[in-house]
């Protein structure tokens, strides 16, 4: 068992509410108990049950609050450690005393994350199933608390130990050989070993490809607007927004960076980030701008093009719109105000398959509900039925890793070389991915996780 010491920490979140929890977790959490939960009715805490009682004081006799008591014995808790859980009024202070006295008996403060880090150290979860536990709390939207609670039921964890249980097979295989002189192998066992290899690495490259769309669940769709200074983008994203963020002025260039706000449409996050307006760099600053600002725009899941219906389409709008028309782009038409209807052959040379067109005014609001229930809609459409997928830098730097060695392997196997080092490379992928979901031995990987995590969590 992890850590012979006992943790206390607040479980709910800082303020005042109704109720607050105080957990306690450790060796010692039954003593602890017994020092500062006197029950109203006498008789032990037990497994399943919720006692009514009093609150001690570090002195072990002023009474602070009235709680009710839960009691999870170890192994079968959150962290695998005995855990007395105290529900008591939602008040900063009382949460101080009842920490103070839990200290007064016996306890420390918990670190960052320490109750998600001792369940993993005692097997209750794994690395992948911790960061499901931050990522659930963390979820700013439906898709991603979604996402979240899958990994949660190991639906992640289950994807790389399928990888593993094929490579550790292979491997067994091989060592199995080097035993073997060559011509003692029938050679179907080299056709069987280099499949399961390449069926491994799609795999893997699989869950590389889903990054992009996890992370979106995660941190919302990223919607890029672009056009002409002046046509309209900032007010638009305002009123997307509903606030007066992004700075909107009538001097063209106004727009210096790319300004990013997250807004939630429908459930699902959507990242507006209002770029530079596209055109010939003016000055320096502005050509680094301009820079930035095409660099977002490959980055984007979804591209607006925002163009102004009262002015006449110029050659600028035409090279953006020819830059944009092979990807996922609405092209908008801005200032309907002005013009009423758009006229046909203005809106023939925005045209081209995969491209919507919506028009609005971003002044008086006339079709901006309609375009931000698109854009929702857009969001939602990978949200159903989408295969697990990493969604983390330290999971994809791990799978990237472990991609080099197999690829290697892969390549030995095939050509029917050195079993040896095709070994090594193999136990090299496969240590990669352990050290994604298994508890590596290594306080700095550990700390360097859970320290994302709050307190109390
Ligand atoms: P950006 O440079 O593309 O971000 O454009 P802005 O949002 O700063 O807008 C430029 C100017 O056009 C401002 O004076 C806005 O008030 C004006 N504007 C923006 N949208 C509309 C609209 O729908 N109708 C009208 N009449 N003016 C608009």
């Amino acid at each position: 068992m992890y850590r012979a010491d006992t943790i206390v920490a607040c479980a709910t979140a800082a303020g005042r509410g109704a109720i607050a929890i105080v957990r306690c977790s450790g060796r010692d959490a039954r003593r602890i108990a017994d020092r500062v939960f006197s029950a109203k009715i006498e008789g032990p805490l037990e497994v399943g049950r919720v006692r009514l009682g009093c609150a001690l004081a570090a002195d072990g006799h002023t009474p602070v609050d009235e709680v009710l008591a839960l009691w999870f014995a170890g192994p079968h808790s959150f962290t695998g450690e005995d855990v007395l859980e105290l529900h008591c009024h939602g008040s900063p202070v009382v949460v101080e005393l009842l920490i103070a006295s839990m200290i007064a008996a016996g306890a420390r403060s918990a670190e960052r994350g320490e109750f998600s880090r001792r369940a993993v150290l005692n097997g209750k979860l794994d690395l992948l199933q911790a960061e499901a536990v931050a990522d659930l709390i963390d979820a700013k939207m439906a898709a991603g608390a979604r996402a979240a609670w899958k990994q949660l039921q190991g639906a992640l964890s289950d994807e790389f130990a399928a990888v593993r249980s094929d490579l550790v097979a292979v491997l067994a295989q091989i060592e199995a050989d080097v035993d073997f002189t060559d011509d003692e192998l029938p050679a179907a066992d080299f056709g069987h070993r280099s499949e399961a290899l390449c069926r491994s690495i799609a795999r893997l490259e699989g869950l590389l490809d889903g990054f992009a769309a996890s992370r979106r669940q995660r941190e919302g769709l990223r919607v890029v607007f672009t056009g002409k200074p002046n046509a309209g983008k900032s007010s638009l994203v305002n009123r997307l927004l509903g606030t007066g963020r992004m700075i909107v002025s009538d001097e063209p260039g106004t727009t210096r960076d790319v300004v990013e706000e997250t807004v939630d449409l429908g459930g699902v996050a959507l990242v507006l980030a209002d770029t530079a307006g596209i055109r010939d760099a003016v000055g320096a600053a502005e050509g680094q701008a301009v820079a930035r600002a095409r660099e977002t725009l490959e980055d984007a899941d979804l591209r607006v093009l925002v163009l102004d219906a009262s002015a006449q389409p110029d050659a600028s709008d035409l090279g953006l719109f020819e830059e944009l028309k092979e990807r996922d782009t609405i092209v908008v038409w801005n200032k309907a105000d002005l013009v009423g209807e758009v006229p046909r052959e203005k809106l023939r040379e925005f045209e081209g398959p995969g491209i919507e067109v919506a028009t609005l005014s971003a002044r008086t609001g006339q079709g901006c509900a309609e375009f931000a229930e698109r854009l929702s809609s857009l969001a939602g459409r990978d949200r159903e039925g989408e295969p697990v997928a990493i969604s983390r830098i330290r999971h994809r730097a791990a799978v990237e890793r472990a991609l080099e060695p197999l690829n290697r392997a892969k390549a030995l196997v095939i050509s029917d070389r050195d079993c040896e080092l095709a070994a090594a490379d193999l136990r090299e992928a496969l240590a990669e991915l352990a050290a994604v979901s298994e508890a590596v031995d290594n306080e700095e990987v550990l700390d360097r996780i859970f320290s994302e995590f709050c307190i109390g969590k």
